[in-house]
């Protein structure tokens, strides 16, 4: 049966979500609202219409176009009121330069699997596969769990990267469909995991559990958010987590906070709350890695942007791999 659902964004020649070459599919709604989320557009489970200032020639073809009277050019540039747009796509198809857009496209399985599968030479020859990332995948469980099953009788490896926050239910019938698994444990703490994220830190534990109990191969993965995630007692926390409870854990990425999303928060109106805070040193980077492994935990990589440089990694060893298109 074919299902629909809405994806922000399919992103090609991915080498950071699973192993060899991948490409990730960003499905839209997410139950977590974390302080730090660098993926806002996705949060919300229904599409919505933004406005780029730098593609904008300022012509008003969008608010002449509006059906809605929801659009308006100011001296700040245009504003959309909210309240008023149903999200009709009509001042998208009006607009000369691609400055107004409505994000979260909405797919039927079928075509969504037809255009992953244009990448299977690239998953081949690579390792590779798709990974089904968001907002939250399983948000949209029957439409993942469609995607899942068509990439696999296609003979294409399926990752799954979950914030750990749906049922029960949810959590088993998508692992029956899915190779592997990428895990997110952020906070250990079951106060500052509500507080930080929105939502209760058992549920996604009591899921990480069922992980483990799946067999699948898992990475786990923590952001490292400055006075957020970044304290030794949550990393160890999270380290004494993953050698006592979950065996097949294969890898543990520790990945480091930047503020490059700052920009995509202005498109909703939105101060990104972690404008201001620095970025985290190379030095407790490799810091919080070790209490890791000092834990038991194999494989820990981390990367990110640091204070010190650029872009690093502790992947060196990483082969330089091509991008699929
Ligand atoms: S999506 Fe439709 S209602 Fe919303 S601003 Fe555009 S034209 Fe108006
Ligand atoms: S139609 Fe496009 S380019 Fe013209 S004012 Fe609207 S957003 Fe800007």
């Amino acid at each position: 049966m074919t299902t629909t659902g809405f994806v922000t964004n399919i992103q090609r020649c991915s080498t950071e979500d699973g192993p060899g070459i991948r490409t990730t599919v960003f499905f839209k709604g997410c139950p977590m609202s974390c302080v730090w989320c660098h993926n806002i557009e996705t949060i919300d489970a229904d599409p919505v219409i933004v406005w780029y200032a730098v593609k904008c020639i300022g012509d008003q073809a969008c608010v002449r176009a509006c059906p809605e009277s929801a659009i308006e050019l100011t001296p700040d540039g245009i504003k959309i009121n909210r309240e008023l747009c149903k999200v009709c796509g009509t001042c998208e198809d009006a607009c000369p330069t691609g400055a107004i857009k409505v994000m979260g496209n909405s797919w039927d399985s079928d075509s969504l699997i037809e255009e992953l599968l244009r990448d299977k030479v690239f998953f081949t020859t690579s390792n590779g596969g798709v990974t089904l990332s968001g907002g939250e995948a399983t948000y949209q469980s029957a439409f993942a769990i469609d995607i899942a099953i068509g990439l696999q009788a296609n003979d294409v490896h399926v990752a799954l990267d979950t914030c750990g926050y749906c049922s029960e239910k949810i959590m088993r019938d998508t692992l029956q469909h899915v190779d592997m698994v990428l895990y997110d444990l952020k906070i250990m703490d079951p106060q500052k995991h509500e507080e930080f994220t929105g939502v209760p830190l058992d549920r996604v534990l009591a899921n990480a559990i069922i992980v483990a109990e799946s067999g699948k191969s898992v990475w786990i993965r923590t952001p490292i958010i400055p006075e957020h995630t970044d304290n030794e007692e949550n990393i160890r926390s999270i380290a004494q987590f993953i050698v006592e409870k979950l065996p097949n854990v294969v890898r543990y990425d520790l990945l480091a906070f930047n503020r490059m999303c700052t920009d995509k928060y202005k498109l909703f109106d939105l101060e990104y709350p972690l404008k201001d805070a620095d970025l985290i040193s190379e030095e407790t980077m490799e810091h919080l890695a070790d209490i890791a492994r000092n834990e038991g935990v194999e494989n820990v990589e981390w990367s990110g942007m640091t204070k010190n440089s650029t872009i690093l990694t502790t992947n060196d060893e990483q082969e330089e791999k091509p991008c699929a298109n």
